[in-house]
């Protein structure tokens, strides 16, 4: 198996916890479509999810690098780092752009678990990865923004007290360029509840807690304005590398995953009196996932690397995730391929992971965005959109 000599002893306490959360608890949580609310709390009293939260905001401040290992082996333990990864990631928009007093008012309660941040509400059903033309907006009235619209695909906000929000200030045919004009918001769920906000649960083909919100003259206190009104566009964008490169890193654990089994299985699995793995038609697949699990992990530690570095990594970043997700949806079906019918059953876990990194060819960006940024940023073809 692919060395793991990075960040070993955080690997060790990861797989450690995770240990007491085996199959059957995700089963459980997957049959009823709960919230894996103890898996979340255990990382959460483990620092695990405060560990991009600077030291000085009561985080560890340790790199993305070990933030991928973190999610890396969640996943690769055959857990979902679904539930909560985001909180990692968004907190990054308050680190690199809110003001002294958020920080200080925010970010050592997030680290604690006091308070959790794990809902971003970007997407919208009328916008869709066109973002520049989401339709929520925040009117300035005195010292409130009055918030209106709807967002999809919110994912955990029954489950955060905390919402990172984009929404319009200035409508789109007052702005130079399209993406100015956003701003973003650190909305009080908590408040918002009982003043205009409600949420809507989709269920989907996996257990993923995400909703739809609805905003009907909600108030944001203006001091939730995060940076400048008007750049946030900007704002998320910054933090979409380190997204795409944790995002890729939980690919790479759920690959693991299913190469593991699939090797397992195919080693024990007997068929015309020899181990079906002893046939090249089973081992051949079984390789080649694994052949591209590593390729792709490389790509994956190598914009972690960038990234920890304060380098360009918006080319890796995306590379990294698509190849990962690529990785990890191959490994997938091979490992479904490989346990024939067993592969379909519930106790056997495969079917729920497939169900699981499927999401991946298609959140938190798609696989056709991908290309078309490697197209149009790298390349420099014209922009096709
Ligand atoms: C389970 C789940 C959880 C999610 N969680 C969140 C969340 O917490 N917060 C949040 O803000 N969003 C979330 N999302 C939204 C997710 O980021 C979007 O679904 C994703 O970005 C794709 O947008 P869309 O669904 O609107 O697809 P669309 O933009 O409608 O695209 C549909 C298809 O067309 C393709 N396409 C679109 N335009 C082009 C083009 N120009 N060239 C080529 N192909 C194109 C896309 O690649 C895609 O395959 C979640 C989605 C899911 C399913």
């Amino acid at each position: 198996m692919a060395e793991e000599i990075r960040f070993s002893e955080i690997r060790e306490e990861v797989r450690k916890l995770c240990s007491a959360f085996p199959g059957e608890y995700w089963r459980k949580c997957d049959r009823e479509h709960a919230y894996p609310g103890q898996f979340v709390e255990a990382l959460t009293e483990a620092g695990y999810l405060a560990a991009l939260i600077p030291e000085d905001y009561g985080g560890s401040g340790l790199p993305l690098a070990a933030a991928c290992a973190i999610l890396e082996e969640i996943q690769h333990a055959g857990c979902n780092g679904a539930a909560c990864h985001a909180q990692m990631y968004i907190m990054g928009a308050l680190l690199r752009h809110g003001n002294e007093t958020q920080k200080r008012e925010y970010l050592p309660k997030i680290a604690s678990g006091e308070l959790r941040l794990q809902a971003f509400g970007v997407t919208e059903p009328t916008s869709g990865t066109d973002t520049s033309s989401l339709k929520t907006t925040a009117r300035r009235e005195g010292d409130c923004y009055i918030v209106n619209g709807q967002k999809i695909w919110t994912s955990r906000s029954e489950h955060s007290d905390l919402m990172l929000l984009l929404a319009r200030t200035t409508p789109r045919d007052r702005v130079q360029k399209r993406t100015d004009g956003l701003s973003v918001f650190l909305v009080d769920m908590r408040a918002a509840l009982k003043s205009g906000m409600t949420i809507k649960p989709i269920r989907t083909m996996m257990n993923h807690s995400t909703t739809e919100v609805f905003f009907d003259n909600v108030e944001v206190p203006a001091a939730n304005l995060i940076g400048e009104e008007g750049k946030g566009f900007r704002y998320i964008l910054s933090g979409m590398n380190a997204e795409r490169i944790l995002i890729a890193a939980e690919c790479i654990g759920d690959a693991k995953w299913f190469i593991d089994r699939a090797t397992a299985y195919a080693r024990d699995r007997v068929v015309f009196g020899r181990p079906i793995g002893q046939n090249q038609g089973i081992q051949f697949p079984i390789a080649r996932a694994y052949a591209h699990m590593r390729a792709a992990e490389l790509m994956v530690r190598r914009g972690a690397d960038l990234f920890d570095a304060g380098e360009k990594c918006g080319e890796e970043a995306n590379i990294a995730k698509m190849l990962a997700a690529d990785a990890s949806w191959e490994a997938a079906d091979m490992c479904v391929q490989t346990h024939g019918g067993f592969g379909f059953a519930e106790e056997y876990d495969v079917e729920r992971k497939f169900r699981e990194t499927r999401l991946y060819q298609v959140a938190p960006i798609s696989t056709n965005l991908i290309l078309s940024y490697l197209a149009e940023h790298v390349l420099g073809m014209p922009r096709s959109y």
